[in-house]
């Protein structure tokens, strides 16, 4: 079971004049094995929303639950989730497998374990002949391959992603949406994606929640949104007359 309830989720950051709320009050419920994409401009709170859900950044209002705990205040690392960030964050000094296996190892997860998550992660994700290669001699999707693989090692069912494909060309952009959604479904993930891109939203979602300065401005199926935009900005967003 992975299920994520958000209730009015509220987050300002210090400014010069004072402060600015960055998000104005969220609420969505993410069901086990959804596909969730965050889609909105540039700036709209994305990244801080999935930052709250995550806990590296704490809530100034409002409560986020995983699997029915509350984790509102939780630390990062004891909520049950794994996180994919847009840089892929991997340890230069490295090599595949043992970039894969950091965050287990360092838990404390024994050989046995470590080696079966890295046999089944590797041959999902097409890296078997790779293991032992650093970083620098890997292309750009080979190294998404790789921050994929850490957190399906992890083994949390639970996958927030921010931004996963943007460094990577358009033809291996492509090949990754249907790779991403193959494995989502396979292991039957929960994930919670942010993109810009509504071609990303619209092919790998379950559902979108359309963002805008903050607010939910609709969270409804790829189709809906399409046929039915709730309000202008979400049809000037997705360019269809609303
Ligand atoms: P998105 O991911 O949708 O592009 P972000 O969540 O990164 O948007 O940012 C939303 C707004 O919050 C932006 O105006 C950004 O400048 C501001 N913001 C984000 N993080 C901080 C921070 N740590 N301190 C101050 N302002 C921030
Ligand atoms: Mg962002």
């Amino acid at each position: 079971m992975s299920t994520v309830q958000l209730r009015g989720m509220r987050k300002s950051f210090p400014s010069r004049s004072g402060e600015v709320e960055v998000l104005k009050g969220i609420d969505v419920t993410v069901e086990d094995g959804e596909f969730l994409a965050i889609l909105g401009p540039s700036g709209c709170g994305k990244s801080t929303l999935l930052r709250l859900i995550s806990g590296l950044e704490l809530a100034t209002g409002g409560s986020v639950s995983i699997d029915g705990t509350d984790v509102t205040g939780t630390a990062p690392e004891k909520r049950q989730l794994a996180m994919v960030f847009q840089n892929y964050a991997l340890f230069p000094h490295l090599n595949v497998q043992e970039n894969i296996l950091f965050g287990l190892k360092s838990r404390g997860a024994d050989k046995q374990l470590r080696s079966e998550r890295l046999t089944e992660a590797a041959g999902l994700l097409g890296l078997d002949e790779l293991l032992e290669r650093k970083p620098s001699e890997l292309s750009g999707g080979q190294r998404q391959r790789v921050a994929l693989g850490r957190a399906l090692v992890s083994g949390q069912r639970l996958v927030l992603m921010d931004e996963p494909l943007s460094n990577l060309d358009a033809k291996l952009r492509a090949e990754m949406r249907v790779e991403l959604k193959r494995i989502q479904r396979r292991i039957g993930l929960t994930i919670i994606y942010v993109t810009h891109d509504q071609v990303e939203a619209m092919t790998m979602a379950d559902r979108v929640l359309m963002m805008s300065e903050g607010r939910v401005e609709q969270l409804a199926a790829p189709e809906e949104i399409y046929s039915t935009p709730a309000t202008t900005t979400v049809g000037r967003f997705i360019g269809s007359p609303p």
